[in-house]
């Protein structure tokens, strides 16, 4: 068997078939798309018309979407924009956010803001009431992810905002993992800001935005002054094409992602494997699966299935390869729990054939331990 990418939640297998068609498109047309001649305003014309079907997918307007390098540039402008905004106040993150957040949020808490972490119950979703409980008088921003990148947990960020709205706050919300794997209204969610990335759901790496409210947003990056002024750098004519259809192709292929995620666990189960499910199910992305295997250690089964061409995470990229497991299982249950622990994401690539060899081989592995003790 060829190799099982099992890792798409880290980044995706890329749908090479849009980037093709995107290079013949662009074959005859590589000028720059702020330039005031003919070919300049056709790949300008492409450009907006990306965005234009990005905010659609979205349900906003074209002109609150900011394309960036990518989810940790998109995070790090909404902290850079309430540190030039405020001269103080109150911060609350959730203890499951991405480093991009947690990091950027570190920054602000030398410049004297104040950071409170929320932490996630042992299902992996935030409780508004223990929210309810952080937020005060000097509550100027909460930053919560959509939807986790370790266990694919979906938070609840419209009811976040209903909450953060009485009290005047503003709310960011992470959707790198959730764009493409479930439908998303960011207008109906009503957050002033999320971040996006490209490389998730199979277009190019170094891509992605930043969705904005915001008139006044303050540029991280200044220069040229493409995107309105709020972020500069000749555009990526060829990055924003290929996002918007690689969206299109994600959103149109959801249920199917749930499909094979349900034969996943129901395999597990038929082949009597002691496993238990990380975070709850009923409100989790179609793609990753985070599974406990109560006789395995992660780190013996990663290298198991690397030896049989199968690429599976112990967590974040960030994290992988530390042995103590990953911080937000071992946050949600314990230590021992998140050394047994791994992740599994799947794709629009993930066949049946490979996730029948898969779970064979993580049977081979727990029959190995259990009959020899090895
Ligand atoms: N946020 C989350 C939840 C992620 O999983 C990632 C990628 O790993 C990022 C942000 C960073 O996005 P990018 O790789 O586009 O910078």
């Amino acid at each position: 068997m060829n190799n099982i990418y099992l890792d798409y939640a880290a980044s995706s297998q890329k749908h090479f078939d849009i980037f093709r068609d995107v290079i013949t498109l662009l074959e005859e047309n590589y000028a720059n798309p702020s330039s005031n001649h003919k070919l300049g305003k056709f790949n300008n014309k492409l450009l907006t018309n990306s965005k234009l079907s990005i905010a659609e997918n979205l349900n906003v307007n074209a002109d609150e979407i900011i394309f960036t390098s990518g989810g940790t540039e998109a995070n790090n402008m909404v902290f850079n924009h309430i540190a030039n905004n405020f001269e103080n106040g109150e911060i609350i993150i959730s203890d499951i956010e991405h480093p991009s957040v947690k990091e950027s949020a570190e920054k602000l808490e030398k410049l004297g803001f104040k950071i409170l972490t929320l932490p996630t119950s042992s299902d992996g979703i935030i409780k508004l009431e223990k929210l309810n409980k952080l937020i005060s008088n000097n509550t100027i921003l909460i930053s919560i992810m959509l939807a986790n990148n370790e266990t694919g947990v979906i938070q609840p960020i419209a009811e976040v905002v209903k909450l953060a709205k009485q009290h005047n706050i503003l709310v960011h919300s992470d959707i790198v993992q959730a764009l493409g794997k479930i439908e998303i209204d960011l207008d109906k969610i009503g957050v002033d800001f999320a971040s996006a990335s490209a490389h998730k759901i199979g277009a190019t790496n170094n891509f992605g935005f930043l969705y904005t409210k915001d008139n006044n947003m303050t540029p991280l990056i200044v220069g040229g002054g493409q995107e309105k002024g709020l972020r500069s750098g000749t555009s990526d004519v060829f990055g924003a094409v290929v996002f918007q259809k690689c969206l299109e192709r994600s959103i149109n292929n959801i249920k199917d992602l749930q499909k094979k995620k349900d034969y996943f666990l129901n395999s597990l189960n038929a082949n009597n494997i002691n496993f238990e499910i990380n975070g709850t199910q009923q409100n989790s992305l179609p793609n990753i699966i985070n599974l406990y295997f109560k006789n395995i250690q992660a780190q013996r089964l990663i290298t198991y299935l690397d030896v049989n061409n199968i690429y599976i995470s112990g967590g974040s990229a960030c994290s992988s390869g530390n042995i103590k497991g990953s911080k937000i299982i071992s946050n949600m249950f314990d230590e021992n729990r998140a050394e047994h622990s791994v992740r599994i994401s799947i794709g629009f690539d993930t066949t049946q054939e490979m996730i029948d060899f898969t779970i064979n081989k993580i049977k081979q592995l727990e029959t190995n331990i259990l009959s020899r003790g090895i």
